[in-house]
């Protein structure tokens, strides 16, 4: 079963190292051809708008929100999942019920790495936030599973897995199996 990993733009190599570290088959998705050969799929970091506007350039964007499998979002991943996308407001897929600010700790030298609390292990993990937003609001049905300095930083949802931070970038791969164990 293949996991794709769409990659118009952004950091869709480094999720790409590691499935190759847990010995997963993957494909990177640049076409609704592509993204049909696919038992789930991540949406990796890289700039909202611009990965918006290339998904719907290569018709990607309405099998986006059709599509029903799993899906790993992380930071402009989690942005474009979203219910409701705010500062601006924005078009979102609208599938995980959340509300996101988009950079919201700031601009991008306001980036930074972390520690904070993975909440199914009851441990800590290193965060790394780059121009990341903050999930203002989360539905009834949004499980929280990260925190970081009391903000609310990783939820799922169903088969939903949303992280405004890139597990991708910190050497583990504890996130990404969280996300493949989702159905
Ligand atoms: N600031 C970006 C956006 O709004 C997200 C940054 C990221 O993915 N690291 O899309």
């Amino acid at each position: 079963m293949t996991t794709g990993i769409l990659a118009l733009q952004g950091d869709y190599f480094a999720h790409g190292r590691v499935l190759d570290k847990l010995g997963r088959k993957y494909l990177y998705v640049k076409n609704p051809d592509d993204l049909a050969k696919t038992a789930r799929l991540i949406i990796p970091g890289g700039e909202s708008t611009t990965i918006r506007k290339l998904a719907k350039s290569v018709g990607l964007w309405d099998e986006l929100k059709k599509y029903g499998r799993p899906i790993m979002g992380t930071c402009t991943g989690i942005i474009l999942l979203a219910k409701k996308i705010v500062n601006p407001a924005e078009e979102a897929l609208g599938k995980l019920d959340i509300t996101i600010s988009r950079n919201a700790y700031g601009s991008q030298i306001d980036s930074f790495t972390s520690i904070g609390e993975y909440l199914p292990d009851k441990r800590t993990i290193e965060m790394v936030f780059i121009r990341a937003p903050k999930i203002t609001a989360v539905g009834k049905d949004v499980e929280i599973i990260a925190k970081q300095n009391g903000d609310t930083v990783g939820v799922v949802q169903g088969k939903l897995l949303g992280l405004t931070f890139h597990p991708e970038l910190s050497g583990y791969t504890t996130l990404h199996e969280l996300f493949l164990s989702l159905k």
